[in-house]
């Protein structure tokens, strides 16, 4: 009887699991049909970045199995363990997040992109810590578009001497600019935002430097960042449901 019982117990588990998984590729499925119909809409490609902050590495085996191949996180100690249980895979990572001096070297070493560099001091360091043999670590700044003194990123006057300077080291890339809009913004005030972004983007390439990405757009407003010119889109709650609040 109890073997009875544990093996039942094991397949209502396992129907669980799977009801949760399929849930998941169906939310995953439906943002990113969305994000391609927009995406032709603008006659732009735009980049889905699935946003797994503290969600399992399962959940992102998941998605990589249904094709999603770009993840973005936020919490360098959390990624650095899902990045080592997801290590045979091709996943490219993103890095979402502030990151501290301390937390730089694991970042240079592992990540394809960081979209948060926010002053020289990191750049110079990510730089000096990306391993030569792997190709140039891809940079975005981040901006703070709506002046939040909460927020990381910087003001939108610092931006070109920034990236000038980020566009000179040797083992970074500059790509781009990145934004989180201000949370409370009205539908005219996030356009505002993201087309002073996409004004500052075509300033840098005034200048003179090889960029091409906007950052922009999450599970809240990435039909109005699409609009105003996003190439990567980071949509968390979207695809992964409600986040427990971090602690
Ligand atoms: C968490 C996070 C996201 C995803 O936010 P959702 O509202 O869940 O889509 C995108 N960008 C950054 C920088 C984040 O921290």
């Amino acid at each position: 009887m109890r073997r009875l019982f544990r093996i039942v117990c094991f397949f209502v588990h396992r129907q669980k699991e799977n009801t949760m998984s399929e849930q998941l590729i169906r939310q995953w499925q439906q943002v990113h049909t969305q994000v391609a119909s927009l995406s032709e809409q603008a006659a732009r490609p735009v980049t889905l970045i699935a946003v797994s902050k503290t969600f399992p590495p399962e959940d992102i085996r998941t998605l990589h199995t249904a094709g999603q191949r770009d993840f973005g996180e936020n919490y360098i100690q959390e990624w650095q363990d899902k990045q080592t249980a997801l290590a045979d895979t091709d996943i490219i990572w993103h890095i979402i997040g502030h990151i501290q001096s301390n937390k730089s070297r694991v970042v240079a070493e592992n990540a394809h992109w960081v979209h948060t560099v926010d002053r020289e001091k990191i750049a110079r360091r990510l730089s000096e810590q990306r391993p030569p043999h792997l190709p140039p670590l891809n940079v975005c700044i981040e901006v703070n578009i709506g002046a939040e003194a909460q927020k990381h990123g910087i003001a939108p006057e610092a931006v070109l001497s920034l990236a000038q300077t980020v566009a000179a080291l040797p083992h970074l890339r500059l790509r781009g600019l990145m934004c989180v809009a201000r949370a409370d913004s009205t539908e005219a005030e996030l356009t505002q935002q993201f087309t002073t972004m996409q004004q500052l983007l075509c300033q840098l390439q005034a200048a003179g430097l090889d960029t091409d990405v906007l950052s922009m757009g999450m599970s809240a407003d990435m039909d109005t960042a699409i609009a105003c010119g996003a190439t990567h889109v980071r949509v968390g709650s979207a695809i992964f449901g409600h986040r427990a609040p971090k602690e």
